[in-house]
């Protein structure tokens, strides 16, 4: 993860350690998972047996951690972070950096 942003140059980390408040934002975001796919396995499967839920829950859990990663730190920063979507950038999203 860059310190800044590459187009708007907002500065990522606002203050040390600030990204261990994410732990938790990730956390629920893997219980969510879980519970989901527990939830459909149950459903589309009609009640397999417990190994099936073991392993759906757990393929589902490690595929979808780079998103939780991704996107408990972006709800981070949008709470306690100071930052806000801003439209002026929307399409200027391009890997070219610029400045
Ligand atoms: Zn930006």
């Amino acid at each position: 993860m860059p310190a800044d942003c590459p187009v708007c140059g907002q500065h990522y980390e606002p203050e040390p350690g600030f990204f261990w408040g994410a732990m938790y934002i990730s956390y629920a975001f893997s219980t969510a998972i879980m519970l989901v796919t527990g939830f459909l396995v149950y459903h589309l499967l009609h009640d397999p047996a417990v190994w099936v839920y073991v392993t759906s829950v757990a393929v589902a859990a490690v595929l979808l951690t780079p998103l939780s990663l991704r996107y408990s730190r972006t709800v981070l920063l949008y709470l306690f972070g100071g930052i806000d979507y801003d439209p002026r950038y929307r399409t200027e999203a391009a890997p070219a950096i610029r400045r």
